[in-house]
């Protein structure tokens, strides 16, 4: 089986190769080839062509198919779909950031797996079911070649697309690493992000790693009996080992953490929702970061203007906490976040 370059950090690059005569200058030039221009880097004074001879015998570069690539007419927002090893297929989204036009750049939405077998209610991808994991190097090429296919620099890469990302932990940490690191796609650890539905070992072991990765809780009700109707996570690890691990979490990195909230009307966008996630978070710091629920079935409404005032109002009233709200885009081509899910939106 030989060494796929863009699974391995720097490190691994120059221990894979190392028997052959790889110095650890020609690993960083092996990897920086490889990661930013999807090839081996051309012969020269500081690379032996008796050496490169021998790594390409013995390493190889994976490169990911694109089967189709779609790019919201509204809002810019394009969604990929990608083959990798085996048959299934998985979607990456290019977020550009609208709001710097002089400085455009990009954030890649990247999935860590085919499917997911946690059900959130509200997500397609998870009516689908899980497939299966990606591996490293599936990950860092989606965002490869979204990178090779675009005019503007991708500055910043979020896990999450489809998939639990901490139900494939090693393969998303080793990703995140590859993507950061300066021969990878030197992407800052603050501007990676790991979104995950709760699953409490992970975040501990997250915590107990200092990953310097940025880390988002799904939380999305402070009910449990809500909670558990809407994200089947909750019977697995129920809110107070979760509130638990994420106060370790805050503990550790002293940061605000930040807590996502899919907004579903009439579900958990009333006062008492407000209520009842300040009595659960007790005064941890934390950033509520709002979604509208994307729904193709109808069976989930976001809430109207008026009901996100007044769920905006009664945050500020009783959790006193900034809350942003997150854009949502590419709704019109099923990139929107829940809509992941090889689907298409039907013709009109
Ligand atoms: Fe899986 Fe995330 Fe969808 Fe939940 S929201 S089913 S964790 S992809």
């Amino acid at each position: 089986m030989p060494a796929l370059i863009k699974n391995l950090t720097t490190e691994q690059v120059h221990e894979s190769l190392a028997h052959l005569g790889v110095k650890p200058r020609l690993a960083r030039q092996i990897q920086a080839a490889v990661i930013k221009r999807g090839e081996w880097p051309p012969d020269g004074p500081e690379v032996s062509s008796r050496i490169m001879a021998k790594v390409r015998q013995e390493a190889a570069i994976p490169h990911l198919t694109l089967l189709d690539k779609v790019v919201s007419p509204a809002d810019g927002f394009a969604k990929y779909l990608f083959r990798g090893e085996g048959d299934d297929v998985f979607e990456a989204v290019r977020i550009p950031l609208l709001h710097r036009p002089e400085d455009q750049k990009y954030v890649v939405c990247v999935s860590s797996q085919a499917g997911c077998a946690m059900g959130c209610a509200f997500c397609l991808t998870g009516q689908m079911g899980f497939r299966r994991n990606l591996a490293a190097w599936e990950m860092v090429d989606q965002a490869c070649k979204i990178q090779a296919d675009s005019a503007h620099p991708v500055r910043g890469i979020v896990f999450m697309g489809m998939g639990e990302p901490l139900l494939n932990y090693e393969a998303v940490l080793c990703a995140a690493r590859i993507l950061s690191e300066p021969c990878g796609m030197a992407i800052s650890g603050k501007a990676i992000t790991i979104s995950t539905a709760g699953i409490v070992p992970g975040i501990r072991r997250f915590t107990a790693e200092r990953r310097p990765y940025k880390l988002v809780i799904s939380l999305t009700s402070a009910d449990p009996v809500v909670r558990q109707e809407l994200m089947p996570v909750e019977k697995t690890y129920p809110m107070n080992e979760l509130m638990q691990a994420v106060r370790e979490y805050h503990e550790f990195t002293r940061q605000r953490v930040t807590l996502a909230w899919t907004m579903i009307a009439g579900v958990n966008t009333r006062e008492q929702d407000a209520k009842q996630l300040a009595e659960l978070i007790q005064g941890l710091p934390i950033i509520l970061d709002l979604i509208d629920v994307n729904d193709p079935s109808g069976r989930f409404k976001p809430p109207s203007r008026e009901e996100l005032d007044a769920f905006r109002d009664a945050l500020r009233v009783h959790l006193g906490m900034p809350v942003i709200r997150r854009y949502s885009g590419g709704q019109d081509i099923y990139a929107a976040c829940g809509m992941l899910a090889v689907r298409k939106p039907e013709a009109s």
